[in-house]
């Protein structure tokens, strides 16, 4: 692996659609979750072993005193130096692919302590599903050996979402937080854009957004 994979989730262009959402769901055979009404958009109303991607909501009202939304992401961000892998006990419970340098949870995770693996995500990822295994997104691994895009990035409508070599996503993603920061939102920012390979392009501040399942 030279600097493996990373993408780029540009919120300034995410509609909120949920196609990446239904598209992980879909690649992965990923089962359904009982859901029900709660006054919102998003739904399932939490990140689950059978859920991987989840788009976020926020309503937030502005200096100004008008209400908008706005819409994140919450998946996995596949740390280059991942705190989940440091926190195992088990060689091999969590490796790292060599081609892109996803974290991928294998079944030897079974034998993790999901509440230790779970606290050690900064993100609050990792879910444990009823064979007692710990589940997360894996990058769609697979798919991008055989050279196609993760499902979700191909699903998505308005190239919010990008993939490819970390080096070329790094430098796109600079040059749209120049773009953005250029019409009218000086501090929008990348978060964590050293640490992670899925970096999360704000335009507005980031309280104004549910970062982990710990903040919404
Ligand atoms: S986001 Fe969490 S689950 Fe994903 S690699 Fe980082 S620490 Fe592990
Ligand atoms: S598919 Fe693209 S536009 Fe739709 S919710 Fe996902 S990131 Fe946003």
């Amino acid at each position: 692996m030279a600097n493996g994979k990373s993408y780029l989730c540009d919120t300034t262009k995410c509609i909120a659609c949920r196609s990446c959402q239904v598209a992980c769901k879909q690649w992965n055979e990923l089962d359904t979750l009982h859901t029900s009404n709660r006054g919102t958009y998003e739904n399932p109303h939490d990140l689950a072993w059978c859920c991987w991607t989840l788009i976020r909501f926020k309503e937030t009202e502005r200096p100004d005193g008008t209400l908008a939304w706005d819409f994140l992401r919450n998946s996995c961000r596949h740390c280059m130096d991942a705190p989940c892998k440091q926190a195992t006990e088990h060689e091999g419970s969590i490796t790292i692919d060599a081609e892109t340098g996803a974290v991928i949870f294998n079944e030897g995770t079974k034998d993790e302590s999901y509440s230790k693996i779970r606290l050690a995500c900064p993100f609050d990822n990792p879910r444990q599903g009823p064979d007692g295994q710990l589940y997360k997104c894996v990058m769609c691994y697979d798919r991008v050996h055989n050279g196609e895009l993760p499902a979700c990035v191909k699903a998505c409508p308005t190239d919010a979402l990008t993939f490819g070599d970390r080096d070329v996503i790094l430098a796109a993603a600079e040059a749209r937080l120049e773009e953005v920061k250029a019409d009218g939102f000086p501090n929008a920012t990348i978060l964590d854009k050293r640490d992670v390979r899925l970096l999360l392009l704000l335009a507005d501040p980031a309280s104004y957004y549910v970062l982990n399942t710990r903040d919404g």
